[in-house]
């Protein structure tokens, strides 16, 4: 039956690929990728020698089209791009739901993500979490999104363009004030892989510390707002419990 496979690729160890991911790329009929020369990269490590064709944001809508007709003829698609899960911050958004659309079988594969690799190592809370993906570049919007993180009690990741860390540090200061905790996962499976903790002053301070720091990849993570508590302390809040059970 003709698929489109949604396959996961390396965000930086070219070891992070599954067998299920490798065999499924040798073996469809067309690999679908963001930017095919990155992907040729890749393909040349493996020995994988399918025909490959670009899918990428500013052709994605005449692209999916094209695909779903090769689908409904029988062939079979890889969809990668160039780091991690497909459509997570990345194109394929508008290619699955056409498949969809058109009863085409979508097969996703488990693999690399940046966002779940940096949560699992990042010691904040895992039960709840938002993925917020890119802030907005500009100032106000991205604002308004950091203002949204004041009363969320769970833990929010972001990814981040280096040129944009200190700016969304500054405004984190600003909205979320000096105390929030936060998280940066830099470089993540490569070899300068690091995890700093702690304010957006400490993060900044280490930044600052080493150039080499500022560049690479991040997820910024952020601690939920501590839920609010009463202000009253459990003694107190139990005392009133009796007498109000006294009262008549
Ligand atoms: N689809 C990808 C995924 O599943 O993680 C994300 C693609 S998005 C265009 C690229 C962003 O992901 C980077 O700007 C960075 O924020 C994050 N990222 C990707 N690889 C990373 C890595 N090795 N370490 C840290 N962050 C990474």
């Amino acid at each position: 039956q003709a698929t489109l496979y949604i396959v996961p690729t390396p965000i930086g160890n070219l070891d992070d690929i599954t067998t299920r991911a490798l065999q499924t790329l040798e073996t469809v009929n067309w690999i679908a990728a963001e930017d095919t020369r990155h992907t040729h990269k890749l393909l040349q490590h493996y020995g994988i020698k399918t025909r490959t064709m670009s899918l990428h944001e500013h052709n994605e809508d005449k692209r999916a089209t094209m695909l779903v007709h090769r689908l409904q003829g029988g062939e079979s698609v890889a969809l990668v791009s160039d780091a991690g899960t497909p459509l997570i911050s990345d194109p394929g958004f508008v290619l699955v739901r056409k498949c969809r659309e058109h009863n085409i079988q979508v097969v996703p594969l488990p693999g690399p993500c940046a966002a779940i690799t940096a949560l699992s190592g990042s010691g904040l809370p895992t039960d709840r979490f938002i993925f917020e993906g890119f802030l907005p570049a500009k100032n106000q919007a991205r604002s308004s999104a950091l203002k949204l993180l004041l009363e969320r009690t769970c833990t929010s990741v972001f990814y981040e363009a280096p040129r944009r860390i200190y700016d969304t540090l500054t405004d984190i200061n600003t909205v979320l004030g000096k105390e929030r905790q936060l998280v940066l996962a830099k470089e993540l499976s490569k070899s300068y892989e690091a995890f700093v903790s702690g304010t957006a002053d400490d993060i900044m301070a280490w930044m600052d510390a080493e150039p080499g720091r500022q560049k690479g990849e991040f997820v910024l993570m952020v601690a939920g707002a501590a839920p609010v508590t009463s202000e009253l302390p459990p003694q107190a809040l139990e005392l009133l419990a009796l007498l109000s059970a006294e009262l008549p």
